[in-house]
């Protein structure tokens, strides 16, 4: 570089260089070329050679008025492109972009590099039989612990995440690790249990969605039986059959498929046949009333015998007093999963929980504590 540049470490292996005063767009890439040859020749490092290579992402402040920041968001945008283009290259930040979505720009970033820095969590929540009290399955739930804002819930991120296209690494990530825990806790001696996975309405469209189901179960050794995927009625809506094939495929692999916060989105008895469909889960905002408003207890009830008499399994999402239990207990409800039974937990809290697995029968006597040894 000139003396005049600025050059900049701004942590791991992340570098910023400040070009002053280009005369056009050609200077930049004529240095960003330079930069890479330079790099491409091997260090030696003792004895070694060692090599490496350098995605350059190239923002240019055309019309002077951009803030610092934004020039910044803007390389580190277009420095993402270049890795996902297939890195040790570079790509300029704006063309043919439309203008206005910086943030989205940046929020992507973001999440592509939570995703690279392992800044995502798995949570496991139990669901539990209603007629054994044990615990039969888990969800996981995405959380995202991010550097500056904390843990955040997937409401905060996943819309974002399913706009750009990040969801599908992110749902890939966590498809694989929860197939890989649930094979572990079996290995560890205890039952199986139902792994649920909720699947992005992206993901689904995804051509190779079944591959990638296909090929976690192969790598991990899980028994598909114990894969569940959780969608909504909203992914379903197409109705297209490049969306039901693999969904048949998969349900004829033995993997089952559950139908998330049924009656909340265009619920469509079409969905119930054309679909294959192991279980309908009850949305939490059905149950949260089922003892005081009558119309909701109807509801909840309805929806059951609709699922008992379609041969489906129905769990209520969102359960969180005794009285919602015995409620849904005496209306057959096959399972359960809510804040009476556990919140969501990390997976060596939740290992606990599988320590003690009759969940229900201490839930339903409050002199029990589920945490003490
Ligand atoms: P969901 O699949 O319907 O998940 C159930 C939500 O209910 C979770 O919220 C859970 O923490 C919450 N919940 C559990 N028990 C109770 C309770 O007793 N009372 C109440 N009020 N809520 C309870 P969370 O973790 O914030 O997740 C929200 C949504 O984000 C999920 O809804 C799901 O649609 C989506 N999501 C979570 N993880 C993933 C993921 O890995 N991939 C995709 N595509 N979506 C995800
Ligand atoms: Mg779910
Ligand atoms: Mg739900």
């Amino acid at each position: 570089m000139r003396p005049s540049d600025t050059i900049a470490r701004l942590g791991g292996d992340e570098f910023a260089i400040l070009l002053e005063s280009l005369r056009d767009e050609k200077e930049a890439t004529r240095i960003a070329d330079r930069i890479q040859l330079g790099l491409s020749q091997p260090f030696t490092v003792g004895d070694q050679e060692v090599f490496t290579a350098a995605s350059i992402g190239i923002a240019l402040s055309a019309d002077g008025h951009q803030k610092a920041e934004d020039l910044l968001h803007g390389a580190d945008s277009a420095m993402y492109r270049a890795k996902a283009l297939g890195k040790d290259r570079y790509e300029i930040f704006d063309r043919g972009m439309p203008n206005g979505d910086g943030e989205l720009l940046h929020l992507e970033t973001s999440l592509r590099r939570g995703l690279e820095r392992k800044e995502f969590r798995i949570h496991y929540q139990p669901i539990v039989s209603l007629a054994s009290g044990l615990i039969t399955g888990c969800e996981a739930l995405l959380r995202w612990q991010h550097p500056e804002r904390g843990l955040l819930r997937p409401s905060e991120f996943i819309p974002v995440a399913e706009e750009t296209g990040v969801i599908i690494p992110i749902s890939e990530w966590i498809l694989r690790a929860v197939c890989q825990q649930a094979k572990d806790w079996q290995n560890q001696g205890f039952p199986p249990i139902r792994a649920c996975v909720n699947v992005s309405p992206r993901q689904l469209r995804e051509p190779n969605f079944f591959d990638v189901v296909s090929e976690v179960l192969v790598d991990t050794g899980l028994d598909p039986w114990f894969l569940q995927l959780e969608l909504t009625e909203n992914s379903l809506l197409d109705n297209a059959d490049a969306t039901i094939k693999p969904l048949v495929k998969l349900y004829t692999k033995g993997v089952q498929i559950s139908l998330d916060d049924f009656g909340t989105g265009y619920s469509s008895m079409m969905h119930l046949r054309r679909f294959p469909i192991s279980a309908l889960k009850i949305d939490e905002c059905f149950i949260r009333e089922i003892t005081t408003d009558a119309a909701d207890a109807a509801i909840a009830t309805g929806l059951i015998l609709l699922a008992h008499s379609l041969e489906l399994k129905v769990i209520g999402e969102g359960v969180e007093t005794p009285e919602q239990l015995k409620f849904l207990q005496g209306q057959k409800c096959d399972e359960v999963q809510g804040h009476v039974i556990s919140p969501p937990v990390e997976v060596e809290a939740f290992s606990k929980l599988l320590h003690r697995r009759e969940l229900l029968l201490t839930r339903l006597e409050p002199s029990l504590s589920l945490f003490e040894d």
